[in-house]
């Protein structure tokens, strides 16, 4: 008896309910990923760290005497084909909750039943299943805190070791790697579940002190996990029950990651449309404005410092995410949504629920409960990179610039204003910014 069992964002070996369950259940496994036009090449980064953690996945693989099939085109169709070929009897997939992935799950049951496949879908991608915890009466929770409450007494299921064995019907053509792409970030971590299980556990001693670290810019001392939890090298729940204590203030980071999957699943349209109903949607479309703010030449350091980190490594620091993206929305009115475009293009972390989400919250549209609030980026900078070093080492036009003047060179004197290559301020039409009085 054999299954095809269908890899889309769980590209590891390590607790895969799909493939751990198909190993067991079945005598032949055919794992699979197809390379989906729709979604392939939008991303540079993400690209190239999606072909190395296909690479790894079919090293790993190969190990256990089986293999990663590997097909370009319409997933639902060519898992079809590749069930007809190899004459699977069973389909498995880890569930997904974006309005693409929940089209493909909807067309692959369709054609399962047209052509008599048992479609199984499994859980993998959160640490508690989007829907495992509703609010009475609704069917997703649209505040924090109380699912943060409820998720943390949640039953959880058993981890779950990598298959021994995946055994490979003969004849499969298994197929290409696809070809890097051009315009990545030169200093991008590298993909894989073999890195992603060296990063957690080498960062795993640094969570006593996360609370005291986390929001500090220069000392980047975070776990940089998220890539490899957006493309499932390393399980949610195995990070989540390394770290232990489930009130402990990174794994309610990895709640909020939950949070917004079952935000996205039950409101689809998280990366069109505001999630909050009568929230304002009053804003300006300025070329410059958006240009400058993408290239990170605002004139106003600690925005420009997050840019081009996020242009140079593929991530950005949580904390320059929220004053990035607070400057564009509150600061310069512009539109969230071709914000959100412009880290989906460069993060290697960059998915619909996480960025959308944290979009819609610093833009006031979605999640937040003070949609009002607005982050003044001086005082920011000041608390969260107190000495300047985050900015002095990603905007090297002020490397000249001492402490935390670095924050504020409008402020330095005239002459040694100069002597630097960094534009003024961008002008805030109608605004008197807070920061310039
Ligand atoms: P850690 O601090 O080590 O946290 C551990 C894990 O918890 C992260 O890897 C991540 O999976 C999760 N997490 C942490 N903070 C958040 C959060 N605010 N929301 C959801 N999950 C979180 N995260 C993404 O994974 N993908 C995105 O596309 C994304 N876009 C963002 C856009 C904006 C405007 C903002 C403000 C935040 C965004 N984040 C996104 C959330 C957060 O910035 C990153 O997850 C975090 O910086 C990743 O670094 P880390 O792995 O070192 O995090």
């Amino acid at each position: 008896r054999t299954a095809v069992v269908l890899f889309t964002r769980d590209l590891r070996l390590h607790d895969h309910p799909a493939l751990a369950t198909s190993c067991a259940a079945f005598d032949r496994v055919v794992p699979l990923y197809v390379l989906d036009p729709a979604l392939a090449e939008k991303s540079p980064n993400r690209t190239r760290f999606l072909h190395q953690c296909l690479a790894e996945l079919r090293d790993a693989l190969r190990e256990r005497g089986g293999d990663l099939v590997i097909r370009r085109g319409d997933p639902v169709a060519e898992t079809i084909r590749l069930a007809g070929e190899v004459g699977a009897e069973a389909v498995a997939l880890s569930a997904d909750v974006s309005r693409y992935a929940a089209r493909r799950e909807r067309r692959l049951r369709e054609e399962c039943e047209r052509h008599r496949l048992h479609l199984k879908l499994f859980p993998g991608l959160t640490v508690v299943e989007p829907g495992a915890v509703r609010p009475t009466g609704g069917d997703h929770y649209r505040v924090f805190s109380p699912y943060f409450r409820v998720w943390q007494g949640v039953d959880r299921r058993a981890e779950l070791a990598a298959p021994k064995r995946v055994e490979l019907p003969a004849g499969v053509q298994v197929g290409r790697l696809p070809a890097l792409p051009k315009g990545e970030s030169p200093d991008a971590a590298p993909g894989g579940e073999s890195h992603a299980r060296r990063r957690l556990k080498q960062w795993l001693p640094t969570l006593a002190r996360y609370d005291d670290i986390h929001d500090d810019m220069a000392g980047d001392e975070t776990s940089r996990l998220s890539p490899y939890l957006r493309f499932g090298c390393v399980s949610p729940l195995a990070v989540a029950e390394r770290a232990g204590d489930r009130s402990h203030p990174f794994v309610r980071q990895l709640c909020w990651r939950d949070f917004y999957y079952q935000v996205t699943a039950a409101f689809p349209e998280i990366s069109t449309k505001a999630y909050r109903r009568g929230a304002s949607e009053d804003w300006r479309y300025d070329d410059e404005a958006m240009a400058a703010w993408t290239e990170g030449r605002t004139g106003m350091p600690i925005v420009d410092a997050g840019m081009r980190q996020m242009q140079a490594e593929g991530w950005m620091h949580n904390r320059a995410r929220l004053i990035t993206a607070g400057y564009l929305t509150k600061v310069l009115g512009l539109d969230w949504r071709p914000g959100v475009a412009v880290f989906a293009h460069w993060l290697l972390d960059g998915d619909v629920a996480n960025n959308s989400g944290n979009w819609q919250w610093v833009a006031g549209t979605g999640n937040d409960s003070r949609p009002y609030r607005s982050l003044n980026p001086v005082r920011q900078a000041e608390r969260y990179d107190p000495a300047g070093d985050y900015v002095r080492r990603w905007v090297p036009e002020l490397a000249s610039v001492a402490g935390k003047a670095v924050h504020q060179p409008w402020r330095l004197p005239p002459e040694e204003r100069r002597t630097l290559d960094y534009p003024a301020p961008l002008e805030v039409p109608g605004a008197d910014p807070v920061w310039m009085r």
